[in-house]
């Protein structure tokens, strides 16, 4: 992928820079669960207004049908005002004259953000005159929202149309850097960690890094699919029928390939899927029939944790575990724990596994946390982000 143009190589002093933003956070009611998102955009957000460039946000949140007060993006505005120190306007709307009178406004420094892009079903139809009446809202665009980059919606890719610069913001430009150095020039050896329920999510994934990775660890309810296409006994453990030959076929190319395949040497296992459930460690090649692998156990830890050390590059999606529940959160935390204490350089690709490394307390130390669960996935697979190829060259 060609180098994107960034903030520094654009000149936004008194201009109105549209700046699609990934605030999509978690509410509950009017109030903001997890301000993660929003957060993440700040290092953009001010050296918009240091450089003295009127910024206009735009953004969606949830999946509205049509105008919903309920995800309305103001309770957004405060909190980005009060991570600021600075008031942000607020708009009742994302288009149309009113929106213009008050973009027209604004001084140089000024934050304004939009109603609830999705208001419009325009927005993912990717509709061109909805993406033009976005775009005549500024000079510049800068899209700092990766979570969605893997979307052309028209504040993602539709508005690109009607600019000259459209820019990466500095987010946008730390997620492209990480993941597209994993896909192109890991430092090795290179290890990728791959969890979940499913094989099936994440076969694409799987098939592209088995050509790049120097070991591959498999845990979490997928590896039971695997352990199954061995012939081995996994008794109620989730498994994929359909994916057995596919696993079957991975591992033989693998070992074809000279290449490891690490599977869990124990499980936690349970009697039903409740955070309660009466639990035990067993032997992977003991499971009993009754019961179900909810979790890696502590040999596989420290089995995981070993090949973890002995890596440069980390790179890991989905928990090994159902991280939800307390009893089966704990191989997922602790695997965390030795990929944030090892030298490699660590990114975690987003989603379910970004709440398992906070749950960790150690993402100061992952060098990388992904905003972005199907884009970052998305990127490793090597696809073409529509969101990102859209941006201006360098
Ligand atoms: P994914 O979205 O594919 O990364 O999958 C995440 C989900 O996988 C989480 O909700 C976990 O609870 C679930 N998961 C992980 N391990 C298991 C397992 N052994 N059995 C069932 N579900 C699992």
């Amino acid at each position: 992928m060609s180098e994107k143009i960034g903030l520094s190589d654009v000149d936004v002093n008194g201009k109105n820079v549209l700046t699609r933003v990934d605030f999509n956070v978690p509410m509950d009611g009017k109030r903001i669960v997890d301000d993660t998102r929003i957060q993440a955009a700040l290092p953009t957000i001010l050296q918009l207004i240091d450089s003295g460039a009127k910024i206009v946000l735009v953004t969606h949140l949830g999946r509205p049908k049509g105008f919903d007060v309920k995800l309305s993006t103001f309770p957004l505005a405060e909190q980005l005002s009060h991570l600021l120190g600075q008031r942000v306007k607020h708009a009742v709307d994302c288009i149309g004259v009113e929106v213009q009178a008050i973009v027209s406004e604004l001084l140089a420094g000024d934050v304004l953000l939009l109603e609830n892009v999705r208001f419009y079903k325009e927005e993912t139809e990717n509709d061109p005159v909805f993406a033009r009446e976005l775009a005549s809202l500024a000079d510049i665009y800068v899209n700092d929202a990766f979570g969605t980059a893997h979307r052309a919606h028209a504040s993602t890719e539709g508005v690109t149309h009607y600019f000259d610069q459209n820019v990466a913001g500095s987010l946008m430009e730390q997620e492209i850097r990480y993941l597209s150095r994993v896909v192109n020039d890991p430092d090795r050896p290179f290890i990728a960690i791959i969890g979940g329920a499913k094989v099936s999510d994440k076969i694409t994934v799987i098939e592209n890094l088995i050509n790049q990775v120097d070991g591959l660890i498999i845990g979490g309810g997928m590896a039971y699919t695997f352990f199954k296409s061995k012939g081995m006994e996994i008794g109620k453990s989730i498994v994929e029928p359909d994916m057995l030959d596919f696993a079957q076929d991975l591992l033989n190319k693998a070992e074809a390939q000279g290449l490891t395949i690490h599977l869990p040497v124990d499980n936690v296992v349970g009697k039903e899927f409740a955070p309660d459930t009466e639990s035990q460690i067993v032997k992977s090649n003991q499971i009993p029939e009754d019961w179900e692998g909810f979790d890696i156990g502590p040999e596989t830890v420290e089995y995981f944790g070993k090949v973890v050390s002995s890596a440069q590059t980390v790179f890991w999606n989905g928990p090994v575990g159902v991280y939800e529940f307390d009893q089966f959160a704990i191989g997922t935390i602790e695997l965390i724990k030795r990929i944030a204490a090892s030298n490699a350089t660590s990114i975690i690709g987003g989603g379910d596994c970004v709440a398992a490394v906070h749950k960790a307390g150690v993402s100061n130390q992952i060098t990388h946390v992904s905003t972005g669960g199907g884009a970052s996935l998305e990127l490793i697979e090597g696809r073409i982000l529509p969101g990102i190829v859209a941006l201006t060259d360098k």
